[in-house]
């Protein structure tokens, strides 16, 4: 196994090629070292920028024994890729996150459960398996929301249901034709504000984290999300973050994670379970924390480069608040369905825009295609300008 801290020219492997290894790339890079991408897309945003595009399947196993001989870390940027594929590069080299811990992110049965042993609370929910289990659900977990236990992402595989016959159609909707799907019924929540956690935990235990986010979904995918101290009450943030590291301690993590809360509004809800509910951990950095590339000493990608290699985990510190606006495929395609690129220069007159896109090349609508990034002395100032900004873009204003 290779002493850690990795040397600077080591090559640090990703399994996932998406815009989230694009920017662990650059950042991974910046500290001297070379990148490899496993990714069967030959288009792939971080297959693009990196030293080395294994483009193969994820189990395939020549591409795993390139991937093996290849690099001296890895770790994973698309949380669908199989736990297998990490248990077999883990014989050969640090692997951060651990098969164990992307086994129980990926599967919202697992999840819920951890959540439980951990003492946070969760959503009041069901596992349907089912026709049988779908006619035993009790009453007072609607209106809910239908999810699918696996592959869900950006609100795919669920369904808002409100009636018994709308569970029973939304079940059969998410069956798949060879294959019985398992689901999971969650009592739909009165929320006030979502929020999220992006924390890095190095394989010696030692956690630091990126200040909380407020997040704003729409159509289940994140539209917004605003940085600034003081966001929330000091003690609702500190119970966010003692939640999010006993999540991570005790999933023995190693890399940067993120923990998704929802905060209830005043009500029968939050009396039961109190102010905060976690919904869902990502193994991985996560579109919420994007903005601390701009707006923080220490970004979400350079901590995952950091626990790779087995460097010190410093406190990232926002220098600015901010909002992070997502760019959806939607805005290219506003005029008809040709795609015609959004007018940049008039979003990059605004000050404190910082633009990233990530060379997709193709625009659909909910596809990510880049965020913009706006800082400020103050959260008001950079609301402001992001709202310019919007308004250019043609996002809806929030
Ligand atoms: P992601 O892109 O974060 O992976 P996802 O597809 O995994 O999304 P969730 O995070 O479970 O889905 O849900 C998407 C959004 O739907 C949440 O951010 C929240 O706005 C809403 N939502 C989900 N579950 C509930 C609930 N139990 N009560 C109220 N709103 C919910
Ligand atoms: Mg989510």
């Amino acid at each position: 196994m290779n002493a850690l801290p990795l040397k600077p020219g080591a090559i640090l492997g990703v399994l996932g090629g998406g815009q989230l290894g694009r920017m662990w790339s650059h950042a991974a890079q910046s500290l001297g070292y070379r990148t490899a991408v496993l990714d069967p897309d030959a288009t792939s945003p971080a297959g693009l920028v990196s030293h080395a595009h294994i483009q193969t399947a994820y189990l395939d196993p020549q591409g795993l024994a390139q991937m093996a001989s290849l690099c001296q870390a890895v770790t994973t940027e698309f949380e669908n890729v199989p736990a297998e594929a990490l248990v077999q590069l883990q014989a050969h080299m640090p692997v951060a996150p651990g098969p164990s811990a992307v086994r129980v992110a990926q599967d919202r049965a697992l999840e819920k459960a951890h959540f439980v042993r951990c003492g946070v609370p969760v959503a009041p929910h069901q596992m349907i398996h089912n026709a049988a289990e779908l006619a035993q659900v009790p009453d007072d977990l609607l209106p809910g929301i239908l999810k699918t236990t696996r592959l869900g992402y950006d609100g795919k595989g669920q369904a808002r249901v409100s009636t018994r016959d709308e569970l029973t159609a939304a079940f059969a909707q998410l069956q798949n034709a060879d294959h019985a799907v398992v689901c999971i019924l969650e009592k739909r929540l009165p929320l006030a504000a979502e929020c999220s956690v992006v924390l890095a935990r190095g394989h010696n235990g030692h956690c630091v984290h990126l200040p909380l986010q407020t997040n704003l979904h729409r159509d289940g995918i994140l539209a917004v999300t605003e940085v600034f101290a003081a966001a929330l009450p000091a003690a609702t943030e500190a119970l966010a973050i003692q939640s999010a590291c006993n999540i991570a301690r005790r999933l023995d993590y190693a890399g940067v994670l993120c923990v998704e809360f929802f905060l209830l509004q005043e009500g029968p809800e939050r009396q039961a379970l109190g102010p905060l509910v976690v919904n869902e951990i990502a193994p991985r950095p996560h579109n919420s924390g994007h903005h601390s590339i701009d707006s923080c000493d220490l970004s979400q990608f350079e901590l995952q480069v950091r626990c790779m290699a087995g460097l010190p985990l410093t406190m990232p510190r926002l220098h600015s608040p901010c909002v992070m606006l997502n760019l959806l495929g939607d805005l290219w395609l506003r005029r008809g369905d040709k795609p015609l690129e959004p007018d940049w220069a008039q979003v990059l007159a605004l000050p404190g825009t910082n633009l990233h896109l990530y060379g997709k090349i193709y625009a659909r609508r909910g596809r990510k295609m880049g965020h913009l990034t706006v800082t400020a002395a103050g959260i008001a100032q950079a609301r402001q300008t992001a709202l310019q900004a919007a308004d250019v873009l043609g996002i809806a204003p929030w």
